[in-house]
């Protein structure tokens, strides 16, 4: 066994085993029961960053009582699967929901079970995704030239073993049609012992491979954390970032900015910031839209722009992403455009005037008259 996989068998899975949480057996009995709904895994590496109760690293995986709170109602809409996945599986586990580009679920299990997933209703369950279903995903892919990205999530797919990881790999990078293969993955910030020479020997072969990370407090990313990032953009890998805004957890422009230069500073380009989903089970870490777009105003002029990630909600009902800017257009008409800068300072950018067009227009029309 590697280390990786013994620090990830010595999970705490139970109750008895979480850190920092009430002596009372009342209060343990209770919160067994929101572990039958969705269950608890902490890795051994990730529980020694733990340092206290309601720290952000404890909130994202321990589970509170405020889980069994929400309920599927018509105002809130709250539901198991927010963004209607399971509705857009033309074959099991493979989401086809844009034009070019789908998602492929390898596994149910991740380094940690975060309890705002929004796969909750999945995610850490036994069951297993198959090597049929799998081998079906990967031919839908092959059977549909417009599909020219995949990105490989689940689950974790980085928890697959390096042998069976590098056939996945090795599919789906023979298929002509498709141009670029990208890897969500928690596990480089909270099992960074998963990251290998074995295993960058492996991703090294199949280029252009891009990794999205998924980021949320500037505490994960720790001096292990550091050297296994070191490592994938050493073996080449374009490293982005996905972060998660969790109320009390990273709901703070502070903490934002020192995550996003902490990840540029480690190669890693910050891709998109996430409003949290509508998923059931995980209301409380819910913000007020408004939140991020105050984050993004607090970032943009104010640090590098490379460390700006999109803001971005996720549609209800399986809409996809929609990006949201802070306001900066104060006034648009055909003759000027007036703009608000990152220091609040109106500027005007009058718009050419359809005479010069015309004339460039005309002028092309003459050079193409000549040639022809
Ligand atoms: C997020 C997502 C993608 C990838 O979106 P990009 O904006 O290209 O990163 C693809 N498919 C599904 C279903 C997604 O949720």
């Amino acid at each position: 066994m590697q280390e990786w996989q013994k620090l990830l068998s010595s999970s705490v899975v139970k109750v008895e085993d979480l850190p920092f949480i009430p002596d009372s057996e009342e209060y343990r009995e209770r919160l067994r029961k929101v572990a039958e709904v969705f269950p608890i895994r902490i890795n051994s590496y990730f529980l020694d960053q733990i340092k206290s109760a309601d720290d952000p690293l404890w909130k994202q995986v321990v589970p509170t009582m405020q889980e069994l709170d929400d309920f599927f109602d018509e105002e809130e809409q709250l539901t198991a699967d927010p963004l209607n996945e399971e509705g857009d599986m033309p074959v099991p586990e493979l989401v086809h929901r844009y034009p070019d580009r789908v998602l492929l679920m390898l596994n149910n299990q991740c380094p940690i079970i975060c309890r705002f997933c929004t796969r909750k209703r999945k995610i850490g369950f036994p069951g297993i995704v198959t090597r049929e279903t799998l081998r079906q995903g990967i031919e839908y892919i092959r059977n549909h030239p417009e599909v020219r990205d995949v990105i490989m999530s689940g689950g974790d797919p980085l928890l697959v073993p390096d042998n069976e990881l590098d056939r996945i790999l090795g599919d789906l990078h023979a298929i002509p049609h498709l141009e670029i293969i990208r890897i969500g993955t928690r596990v480089p910030g909270t099992l960074p012992q998963r990251i290998t020479e074995e295993l960058c020997a492996i991703l090294k072969k199949y280029s252009p491979l891009f990794f999205n990370i998924h980021f949320n407090h500037p505490a994960e990313i720790t001096p292990e954390v550091e050297k296994a990032l070191g490592m994938l953009a050493d073996t080449g890998i374009p490293l982005g970032s996905q972060t998660v805004l969790l109320k009390g957890v990273n709901d703070d422009s502070a903490i934002m900015k020192e995550l996003f230069q902490k990840l540029l500073k480690n190669r890693v380009k910050p891709y998109y910031l996430f409003q949290a989903d509508m998923t059931l089970g995980s209301n409380h870490f819910r913000t007020m839209v408004q939140k991020g777009l105050d984050i993004i105003r607090d970032l943009q002029g104010h640090t590098s722009g490379m460390g700006v990630p999109a803001f971005v909600v996720d549609t209800p009902g399986g809409g996809g992403k929609v990006r949201l800017l802070p306001d900066s257009v104060v006034e648009f008409n055909d003759k000027e455009v007036l703009l608000r800068n990152y220091d609040g300072k109106v500027y005007r950018y009058p718009q050419p005037t359809t005479d010069a067009s015309d004339k460039i227009a005309s002028n092309e029309d003459n050079i193409c008259r000549m040639t022809a």
